[in-house]
């Protein structure tokens, strides 16, 4: 991998196969992914942090503590992660199995226990810290010559494709990058996204979710924990060793609560949460610093246009209840991936709208059924009146005996559901 200062260059007309603008886990993933076909790949990121300072600070911050971020990686990710050779990094350094989950509702009696002893299955994923995911990456990216990463970019406009069906990016150093293809990857505010005019249907959810790494009294015992009540989901992520009492929480609830548990000082948060998950860990005895996300939910009407595709968070953001958001945009990578491997190989152009649109058909309505989902299991514990309450509870306790609905929703949950792009599936088993 070549890194480039953002200063305007010599090469102050570049010309490569692909831009990707957003050096996050799902642009990284992507480039990482088409890089050894030998196209040459630039990646633009906003940060100033490069690439190389992350991978040497890395052991240091390990040590330090855990990263307040963290996702719950799917098999299927696991699987893109493991092919473009980023998975044995991600586990040398620390990575935490999880091989159940206890789904409970709030106000009621309803529960559901998913095993991964149910599917025959080691675990059901596993939970990794946003920056041990990111730094494995980017050791992969830099084995890669025809890489080039470039950090503290501000991209200013993108015009429509020319003549020659290449577009052109203006940087805020005077550079200008001419591409057949530019790949959003910008995350959630996506710049790309203004700036071509592909427009988003949005809305808030009324939830902020409050993260960071607490320890508790008992043991986690490898398996997440997740209460549902009418203010918002409240889950708890069991981390890697050297203790079986350090998890990472997301904690759902309406903005004005939110604002209050973040105001409280370290105790008085302690005791909040270890009483709104009934002390099934005992004692809350630590938290590290909290951090607050607002929630929204967004998805992009059409993923591509000529010489343009949107990828990860830039093409849709939902609810983190389930922990999806980066596996449909590691799924989006694997299938962005795949598409333009095939057309690279036929000699079709990477921006040629035809080959796009075979990645919009293969990601969109999975995206969107996963969504719509969520949107129902969050919508299921609104605040209702009694007998549906008593209904909903029934309606869990009978979910969690039977056995194939169950299946059907951990298939789900774990990513193996559906048409699974190629480079994310797993190898039949003999
Ligand atoms: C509280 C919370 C908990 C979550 N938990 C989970 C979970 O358990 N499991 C899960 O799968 N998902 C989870 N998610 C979602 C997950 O974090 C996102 O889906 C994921 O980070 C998206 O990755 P991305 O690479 O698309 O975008 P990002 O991670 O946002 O990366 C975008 C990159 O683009 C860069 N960038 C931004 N603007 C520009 C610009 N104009 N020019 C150049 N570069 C730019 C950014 O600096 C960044 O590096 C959670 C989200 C939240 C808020």
């Amino acid at each position: 991998m070549a890194e480039q200062a953002n200063t305007a260059t010599q090469d102050s007309n570049a010309s490569v196969d692909l831009v990707i603008v957003g050096g996050g886990m799902v642009g990284v993933a992507l480039a990482c992914a088409l890089a050894p076909a030998g196209l040459r790949i630039r990646i633009l990121e906003s940060r100033a942090e490069t690439p190389d300072s992350l991978i040497e600070a890395l052991p240091a911050l390990s040590a330090a503590g855990y990263d307040a971020r963290v996702s719950a990686l799917t098999c299927a990710s696991q699987q893109l992660l493991t092919h473009v050779g980023a998975w044995p990094y991600m586990s040398a350094e620390r990575v935490s199995p999880y091989t159940d989950m206890e789904v409970w509702d709030g106000r009621g009696r309803g529960h559901i226990h998913f095993g991964a002893d149910e599917l025959h299955e080691p675990c059901l994923g596993h939970i990794v810290e946003n920056r041990v995911t990111l730094a494995a990456l980017y050791r992969v990216m830099r084995s890669h010559d025809n890489i080039t990463f470039s950090s503290a970019v501000e991209v200013l406009g993108v015009t429509p494709p020319d003549a020659a069906d290449m577009r052109v990016l203006n940087l805020a150093s005077g550079e200008q990058l001419r591409t057949p293809l530019l790949v959003a990857a910008d995350g959630a505010h996506s710049r790309i996204r203004q700036l071509t005019g592909m427009g988003a249907t949005e809305w808030d959810y009324g939830h902020h979710a409050i993260v960071t790494t607490i320890r508790s009294e008992r043991p986690h015992q490898h398996s997440c924990w997740q209460r549902f009540t009418e203010d918002g989901p409240l889950a708890l992520l069991p981390l890697a060793a050297p203790t079986p009492h350090t998890l990472s929480i997301v904690w759902s609830t309406s903005p004005e609560h939110a604002r209050t548990l973040m105001e409280l000082d370290e105790h008085a948060f302690c005791a909040a949460l270890a009483e709104s998950i009934e002390y099934r860990l005992g004692r809350i005895e630590w938290c590290d610093q909290r951090f607050l996300f607002p929630l929204r939910q967004r998805h992009a009407q059409h993923y591509v246009q000529a010489g343009l595709a949107l990828v990860g968070d830039a093409a849709h953001t939902i609810h983190p209840l389930a922990g999806q958001g980066v596996n449909l945009g590691l799924l989006d990578a694997a299938a962005l991936a795949e598409v333009l491997l095939d057309a690279h190989q036929r000699g079709e152009s990477l921006g040629n709208e035809r080959v796009l649109r075979r990645f919009q058909r293969l990601r969109r309505a999975d995206n969107l059924e996963t969504a719509a989902v969520m949107e129902g299991f969050r919508r299921l514990f609104d605040d209702l009146p009694a007998p549906l309450r008593l209904l909903r509870s029934s309606g869990m306790n009978l979910m969690d005996r039977l056995a194939p609905v169950k299946q059907h929703l951990m298939l789900m949950a774990m990513g193996l559901r559906g048409e699974v792009p190629r480079l994310a599936r797993r190898p039949i088993r003999a």
